[in-house]
């Protein structure tokens, strides 16, 4: 661990006597969307808002398998404007990447002058997450898939991308949005129906938590790969 980033990665802090999720910020002084920046023994963190970020609601309700530590690199579908983007790279630092995949080109130019431009660690791909043999020579492969894309096929692109780019026994963050998948049916209905989805492709569902207050009808899944030579 660098000096500096002493208890790196995700973490609870007191700010005005309520525990507040934060990360040790990368960028000393630097804000993104905002956020708050508080010094405690030394170390700036950017508090992490749940209401903003889907990662942080996981987190806060109750994600177990958290696979983003120091010196991981993650594939980021849908990365936006880089919110949360930005706190994965603060918990990755320097010796860890991120990739972030957004094919919306005015979206892309905010996440990096937002994102991109100050963090050694965020390489933007303008690319369509439905292609991933186009940035294969890009990045290669990587430990975590991280995919928030909000589309009717979100899970057959995760599973596309893990299948290209993801290590043998790598994990896969999926966000599932309900309301662009089936309007007629339930939330409940349609996340265990993409949870099967990813048992029949060979990924091992570890946990499922809805996002709930954070993110109305959205739910996130963590799965681990099983790729052929695993079974
Ligand atoms: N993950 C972001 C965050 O936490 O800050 C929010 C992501 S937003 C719900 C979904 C994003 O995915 C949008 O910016 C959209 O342009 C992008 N997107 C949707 N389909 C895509 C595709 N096929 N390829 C690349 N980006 C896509």
């Amino acid at each position: 661990m660098r000096e500096g980033r002493k208890g790196s990665g995700n973490q609870f802090i007191t700010l005005d006597g309520k525990k507040r999720l934060a990360t040790v910020n990368l960028v000393p002084s630097s804000t993104v969307y905002g956020e708050r920046l508080i010094i405690i023994d030394g170390i700036e963190y950017r508090t992490w808002d749940p209401f903003r970020s889907k990662l942080a609601a996981g987190v806060l309700k109750g994600l177990r398998n958290f696979p983003f530590v120091e010196g991981v690199s993650v594939l980021y579908l849908g990365v936006s404007t880089g919110t949360t983007a930005s706190h994965l790279s603060d918990i990755v630092g320097e010796e860890g990447v991120i990739y972030g995949v957004e094919f919306a080109h005015r979206v892309m130019r905010e996440f990096v002058d937002r994102v991109a431009k100050n963090r050694i660690n965020v390489i933007p791909i303008v690319e369509d997450a439905r292609r991933p043999e186009r940035y294969f020579h890009l990045i290669g492969k990587v430990d975590v898939v991280y995919c928030d894309i909000a589309q009717a096929d979100q899970t057959e692109i995760a599973m596309s991308n893990c299948r290209k780019h993801l290590n043998r026994g790598g994990y896969l963050i999926l966000v599932v949005k309900a309301r662009s998948i089936d309007v007629t049916r339930t939330p409940k209905q349609l996340f265990r129906k993409e949870r099967q989805k990813l048992k029949k492709n060979d990924f091992e569902v570890e946990q499922m938590v809805e996002l709930d207050p954070f993110d109305r009808d959205h739910a996130m899944i963590s799965a681990r790969w099983r790729n052929k030579e695993d079974h």
